[in-house]
């Protein structure tokens, strides 16, 4: 990859992908860990993707898409839940940093939206603002019982797709940079046990396919 040259929201794609099956083969190169990125990037940063992901600790971002300093500008709270905090950050990956992907990572066992299925089925809700982050999970939980998916794995894909629907339904700004081609919204099913990350929604990732 050039070190100057912005890669298309496909190449930043592919380039997390090649990442995550070297994670999953365990044949990680570790790139861009060593002091010479770390000198290289220490005037300003160019990160290929923003990545927002739930904070379990299992899901340790540059580990399992096998990348280094100044390749992902990350994003996490429990559950990936949105608010205002995280939807500034994705713009400023984004709109300053000039990110052409943004990853919505959602995995299996997520004890965010185990408790918001728990929540809707016994009516018991956390307390303090644990309860605020299941309360965002809800919608998402309530529209796939309304699909009539209740397999925990189809609560899982449409929890991440409510995700990236509501961030380019929530920020403006995203939402030009994707309908102008210059950055698209990946959501990806982490899987714990084998580490692989799968595609599960898809949001302008070919709109810009180079006609030469
Ligand atoms: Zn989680």
């Amino acid at each position: 990859m050039s070190e100057t040259k912005t890669p298309t929201p496909r190449e930043a794609f592919e380039l997390l992908l090649a990442g995550n099956q070297r994670f999953v083969a365990g044949s990680p190169e570790h790139p861009n860990q060593d002091a010479a990125r770390r000198a290289e990037i220490a005037p300003s940063q160019r990160p290929f993707a923003v990545l927002f992901g739930c904070s379990d600790s299992r899901l340790a971002a540059e580990i399992i898409f096998d990348r280094g300093l100044g390749d992902l500008f990350v994003v996490r709270t429990a559950g990936h839940v949105v608010g205002a905090e995280v939807l500034g950050s994705i713009e400023f990956g984004v709109e300053v940093l000039g990110c052409p992907l943004v990853v919505v990572l959602g995995h299996d066992s997520c004890g965010a939206v185990g408790a918001a299925c728990s929540a809707l089925e016994n009516g018991m809700t956390p307390a303090g603002y644990i309860r605020d982050v299941v309360e965002r999970v809800t919608p998402s939980v309530l529209a796939a019982r309304a699909a009539g998916q209740v397999e925990p794995q189809e609560v899982l894909a449409e929890h991440i797709r409510h995700t990236a629907d509501l961030l380019l339904d929530r920020s403006r700004v995203l939402a030009d940079k994707v309908a102008a081609g210059q950055a698209a919204v990946v959501g990806l099913r982490y899987r714990l046990a084998d580490g692989s990350a799968q595609l599960v929604a898809s949001r302008g990732l070919d709109a810009q396919v180079p006609t030469s």
